[in-house]
């Protein structure tokens, strides 16, 4: 069997000029490499003492339900605004060009809950920020963040310095 790596299509020149896109339909779509890419995001977090998975819209949901449900734990999704039907927290970040907003419901994480967030990649680390910050506005302690990717060179860990980051594969 192929390493996990070996599966991520790189895609130059998308969605802009000059960006390598790390593509993960690829991984998805092969048996083993769908296996290997949950069982490992998962292996960083089945000893830990945790309450819930969040994951953002929408690479977040596909690793973030099943290692949720293979660990007997709840699931609550991140979303842009305005898709949420109930009474949400939201937070405003900012993107390479302009800025953009995520929300979760209110009444998702209990106060003291214990979170693990888990998506696809992490760049910037601008999306994760703002997750943080919701969760703790809701009461929840973020006590692990899972990635498949992180992409080391634009330096995502230092916006997320005071919390345990664990990355599959790296991209310098
Ligand atoms: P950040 O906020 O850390 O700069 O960006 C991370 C977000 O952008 C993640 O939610 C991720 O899905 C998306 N993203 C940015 N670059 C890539 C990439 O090369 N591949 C994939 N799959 N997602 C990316």
């Amino acid at each position: 069997m192929k390493n996990l790596e070996e599966y991520v299509r790189s895609i130059p020149n998308f969605p802009e000029e000059g960006i390598i896109f790390r593509d993960i339909t690829s991984v998805l779509q092969d048996k083993d490499s769908l296996k290997l890419a949950i069982d490992q995001m998962q292996d960083t977090i089945k000893d830990i003492d945790f309450d819930i998975v969040v994951g953002p819209e929408s690479r977040g949901f596909i690793f973030g339900v099943p290692i949720a449900y293979n660990l007997n734990k709840g699931f609550v999704p991140v979303r842009k605004k305005g898709k949420l039907p109930c009474e949400t927290v939201e937070m405003e970040y900012d993107l390479e060009y302009g800025s953009a907003v995520v929300e979760m419901h209110k009444d998702s994480i209990k106060p003291g809950q214990k979170v693990v967030i888990i998506d696809d990649l992490i760049a910037t680390g601008g999306t994760i920020e703002a997750i943080v910050k919701l969760i703790k506005q809701l009461g929840g302690e973020v006590v692990k963040i899972v990635f498949l990717m992180e992409l080391e060179g634009l330096n995502g860990r230092d916006k997320l310095k005071d919390y345990d980051i664990e990355a599959v594969i790296k991209y310098e």
